[in-house]
């Protein structure tokens, strides 16, 4: 469900036409929806009412200020991978009891900002981490929480870029070495373990890879009971997909449905939840104009004005986004490629694509464009980064000013030796 659709032909975000926001922020924009973004986090949240839980929403998908606190006035919670994550929640108001910070290179000065800001859990990835977070944790005198991050050896089926679980990925500790990791944890003096935590991918649109895992790390929590461990957190991760071209991912209520049955005997546990891309990735869409139509002896390439820079996804997974006109008109259907500006053959939006021909001058939107979007994107060929705008019925805001070409030199700095600056 997502509200970008048509009136009269015109394609609408909530009761704004795309075209005026366009026209006024200027493109390559990224337009996000209000209600679409607290629709997604309501059914996901909902489904899980059945158990005690948390949602963290795993901001690397969306980080902008105005999402978050969307979310976090909704109750949710956020899942972190780096400092500046971690800076961004607290800066948009996210309690830090409700904070869980993932990541298989946190730093001994990311362990400190997040233990001095009070983040419920750390999820750690590897014994080395656990040594390093229990001498951070001393030095501040404080205890660190900690879930241990269980990689279960499932395939998610899904990219191998984003597929996490498996074992010859860097994520996680294999589950089979888990039980020896956890002795090492309860030993060392700063630490507290207090849950399990796995994630085994993104955009996966199968249910048996989520079950598989819970199952096994299932077995696993009852025996670090049996020994005494006290596992009050299970933290199941995010990697729930979504329909970008033709998948049928389960719906958030049929992955809490098969899973609540698993989680209901544990008891006394509370689950962690970290969906992304559910969440964000079909709230939003990347409004774009098409500079150059430009035909040659073997394709027709649309030149648009935004490029691999403000959108990385097809040219890194070769993910496919829908794209649709801002003006739907009776046309001929053409096979285009949809190319960005940037000097590289990979920068594309959409390769070998059936599309309404377009004209030159013309608006564009791609779907499927909230997570995973703006999050991802660069300055590459020195390009200001899109604005992102917010819509909320017939109101728009603008949530993230375009960057200006002095954004771009902004902290470069030429020594006095090479003469001064213009
Ligand atoms: C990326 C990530 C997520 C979110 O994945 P989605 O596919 O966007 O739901 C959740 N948890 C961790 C640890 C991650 O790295």
């Amino acid at each position: 469900m997502h509200l970008f659709t048509y009136k009269q032909n015109e394609l609408y975000a909530e009761d704004v036409p795309v075209r005026q926001i366009a026209e006024k922020v200027g493109t390559p924009v990224y337009i996000y929806s209000y209600n679409t973004l607290c629709r997604h986090f309501e059914v996901f949240d909902k489904a899980f009412a059945g158990v005690e839980h948390l949602v963290c929403f795993a901001m690397k998908a969306n980080s902008n200020q105005a999402v978050l606190k969307t979310l976090a006035n909704m109750g949710a919670g956020m899942d972190i991978v780096s400092g500046g994550e971690l800076y961004r929640a607290l800066a948009a108001g996210v309690e830090p009891n409700k904070i869980v910070y993932a990541g298989v290179g946190k730093t001994s000065a990311e362990m400190q900002y997040a233990l001095s800001s009070g983040v419920l859990l750390f999820n750690v990835e590897s014994a080395a981490e656990l040594k390093l977070l229990n001498q951070v944790a001393g030095k501040l005198s404080k205890k660190a929480h900690v879930a241990l991050r269980v990689n279960p050896d499932v395939d998610p089926q899904t990219h191998p870029y984003i597929s996490t679980g498996l074992e010859k990925n860097k994520f996680g500790i294999n589950i089979y070495q888990a039980i020896e990791e956890y002795k090492t944890a309860a030993a060392l003096e700063n630490i507290q373990v207090v849950g399990v935590h796995c994630h085994i991918g993104s955009q996966i649109t199968e249910i048996a890879p989520f079950v598989d895992s819970l199952k096994k790390i299932i077995i696993l929590i009852k025996e670090l009971r049996k020994m005494g461990f006290s596992i009050k957190y299970l933290n199941l991760g995010g990697g729930l997909g979504i329909t970008y071209d033709t998948e049928t991912p389960p719906s958030p209520a049929q992955f809490a449905g098969a899973l609540i049955p698993l989680i209901k005997d544990l008891g006394n546990c509370k689950i962690i939840l970290e969906p992304g891309r559910v969440i964000v990735g079909n709230a939003g869409i990347l409004v774009t104009r098409i500079t150059y139509a430009k035909p040659t002896t073997s394709k027709k390439f649309l030149i648009v004005d935004a490029g691999m820079n403000d959108l990385a996804r097809p040219s890194l997974y070769n993910a496919h986004h829908k794209i649709i006109p801002i003006q739907q008109n009776k046309r001929a259907e053409i096979e285009v490629d949809v190319v960005g500006p940037i000097c590289e053959t990979g920068d594309f939006l959409a390769q070998k694509r059936l599309l309404p021909e377009f004209l030159q001058g013309e608006l564009m939107a791609v779907l499927s464009a909230g997570s995973y979007g703006f999050s991802m994107s660069s300055n590459y060929n020195s390009r200001p980064r899109a604005a992102e705008v917010l819509v909320f019925g017939d109101k728009y805001y603008i949530i993230k000013q375009r960057e200006s070409y002095k954004d771009l030199i902004k902290g470069e700095e030429i020594p006095l030796f090479l003469g001064e600056m213009s």
